[in-house]
């Protein structure tokens, strides 16, 4: 309960601490989608969706889950994860065991970091990990340092479109999750992101017809990525975004 509150305490606290600041350049709307863990049907007919619209994700992994079976999925096999890298999605950092940022003292996450990169390098060397992603969206000022020496960016769960000077190194996501958001809530989204010229950004898990509370139909996907399709805008890793953005 104590670690609990702390880690509520120390995520709102992040949110204004250690800010890496980054202006926007006028309007440049763009999407990226992301899927964190990642289960298997991420990795396949989430894939294939985004790949069908002219677009590539961002896949945040935890070493400890690829090929496991959980409470609602299957981790994705070390196959799929070279798949999406060769055919030109990002493989991104989550920590190895998946313990959250506030959990973990400066050493700890150092070696989460270091094993999750070890584990990417053994099955497919060029793949490096450029950007960060809270486990449970949990951000630790503590930790935010540390993250920002080593990423790019990370991201969090802050939902809200990445608009005006955004924080690098707490990027905003949305969820894409049939529990949490229908069809014309990802159109507000949409919406907002074209008004802004900003970075909108999706997180989910798995993409099935039967979703976990933390993922989504591979219809609210479709719909997301049709979306996407009629206001033009680009559908980018966050690799991609952030070159794009100058940053
Ligand atoms: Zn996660």
């Amino acid at each position: 309960m104590w670690s609990a509150l702390q880690g509520r305490v120390s995520n709102r606290l992040a949110r204004h601490f250690h800010a890496a600041p980054h202006r926007l350049p006028a309007h440049a709307p763009m999407v990226s989608f992301t899927f964190d863990d990642a289960p298997d049907s991420a990795a396949g007919q989430g894939a294939e969706l985004i790949e069908k619209h002219g677009g590539r994700g961002t896949y945040y992994i935890a070493g400890s889950l690829i090929d496991r079976p959980s409470d609602h999925w299957h981790g994705l096999s070390n196959d799929a994860i070279v798949r999406l890298h060769r055919a030109g999605h990002e493989i991104g950092c989550h920590t190895f065991s998946h313990q959250s940022a506030p959990n973990l003292d400066e050493a700890a996450m150092a070696r989460e970091i270091e094993r999750n990169r070890n584990h990417f390098r053994d099955i497919d060397s060029s793949i490096t990990l450029e950007n960060f992603a809270y486990p449970y969206g949990l951000a630790s000022v503590r930790r935010k340092p540390q993250l920002a020496r080593t990423f790019r960016s990370a991201r969090g769960i802050l939902p809200g479109v990445n608009r005006d000077v955004i924080d690098l190194q707490l990027l905003r996501a949305s969820p894409l999750v049939d529990r949490d958001i229908d069809t014309a809530g990802v159109d507000r989204y949409f919406d907002e992101a074209v008004a802004s010229g900003g970075w909108l950004i999706f997180y989910g898990h798995d993409v099935v017809d039967a979703p976990s509370p933390y993922g989504c139909t591979p219809n609210l996907l479709r719909h997301a990525l049709e979306a996407a399709g009629k206001r033009n805008m680009p559908i980018v890793t966050v690799a991609e975004a952030l070159r794009r953005i100058g940053a």
